[in-house]
């Protein structure tokens, strides 16, 4: 399948190495892919450039957020929570229509400073904002409560443990299932909570996955639903 995974932080570059791993077709989007390239500095969070990291994935295309999501039949948003609504504005409401649009950012808002508060929290979510903003397509909200090196990889965290879907298209989440458990999830670990409202849920899974990342020094941790069918 064509994906195009909107986002070249360390989220977009894993779940694009899985895709293209995987034998599918991958665009990354960007705002401006010639100033993506020019970086030469690590991220905030240490990571190096998206260069460094494109010179070993070479196969995976930069295009600006709307050539990726022109060519992608299914997409894939992991750009920041702060910025997913102008990253997808910039995407194109019709090349985002009538596709599966998987959203895995966060509404992390660090304007207060560390530990990020959530925006929107409590009556509304960005997987909601999404799917208001962009009412022809098929939003997915799922993989935001875990590291993106686990969402590629669950075996890192030992024994069962969950990953949820919240979306209003039934056929969106069967797809998107399908591709968790070629991923690596046991079908049995995906939990599906319902209509799009539910990511309000997963949403607010964040500011507990931060404490425990704090308390636990790593980040090979998940959520297990015991009693979860
Ligand atoms: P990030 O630094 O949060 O976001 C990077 C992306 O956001 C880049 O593609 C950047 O565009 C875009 N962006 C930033 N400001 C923008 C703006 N004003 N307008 C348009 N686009 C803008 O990347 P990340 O750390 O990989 O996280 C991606 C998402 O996944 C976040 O929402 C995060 O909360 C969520 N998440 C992360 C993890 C994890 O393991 N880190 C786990 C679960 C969920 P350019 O490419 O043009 O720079």
């Amino acid at each position: 399948m064509r994906y195009a995974v909107l986002g070249t932080g360390i989220v977009g570059r894993t779940i694009a190495a899985k895709l293209a791993s995987l034998g599918h077709e991958v665009v990354i989007g960007t705002r401006d892919p010639d100033a993506t390239l020019a970086r030469s500095a690590p991220d905030a969070m240490g990571n190096p450039p998206f260069s460094t990291w494109h010179a070993d994935h070479s196969a995976v295309q930069l295009r600006t957020f709307a050539e990726a999501a022109a060519f992608g039949e299914t997409v894939v948003n992991t750009t920041a929570g702060a910025a997913a609504l102008d990253a997808l504005n910039a995407a194109g409401s019709a090349n985002l229509a009538g596709k599966v649009l998987i959203d895995i950012a966060n509404p992390l808002d660090f304007s207060q400073g560390m530990p990020p508060s959530l925006n929107p929290v409590n009556n509304d979510s960005l997987g909601e904002q999404i799917q208001r903003a962009f009412p022809d397509a098929h939003v997915v909200k799922t993989l935001n409560t875990m590291s993106c090196f686990v969402m590629v990889d669950p075996g890192r965290v030992a024994g069962p443990h969950n990953v949820f879907v919240s979306g209003e298209d039934v056929g969106a989440k069967k797809q998107v299932t399908e591709l968790l458990v070629s991923f690596g999830w046991p079908e049995s670990g995906v939990v599906d909570l319902g209509g799009i409202e539910t990511a309000r849920g997963t949403e607010m899974l964040l500011p507990v996955w931060l404490r425990l990342m704090g308390a636990l020094g790593h980040t090979d941790f998940n959520f297990h639903i015991q009693g979860a069918r």
